[in-house]
């Protein structure tokens, strides 16, 4: 069980829809709630989605951290399952 006063907004969201089983431990794209939390402090890696940008954001499902891409990446991410743009 998470401390729900230390999850960003957007990952308590997650976890009042999807629960907190094995939350931090296990997680996955298909099965849990996918969200986007920033990476602070910014990365300077590249981002892999093909918009020559930075790293930005995690993508994040029951509190662990299963990619990281720029901010449009992340948000295509989450409501698709996919960074890349089809
Ligand atoms: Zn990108």
């Amino acid at each position: 069980m998470p401390n729900l006063n230390e999850l960003s907004p957007a990952a308590l969201k997650a976890a009042m829809e999807g629960g907190t089983q094995a939350w931090g431990q296990i997680g996955s794209a298909s099965e849990n709630v996918r969200y986007a939390e920033p990476i602070t402090p910014k990365s300077r890696k590249k981002c892999w989605c093909g918009c020559e940008g930075k790293r930005t954001h995690k993508g994040m499902a029951n509190g662990v951290c299963l990619t990281t891409a720029c901010h449009m990446g992340i948000l295509r991410w989450v409501k698709t399952g996919s960074v890349k743009a089809k």
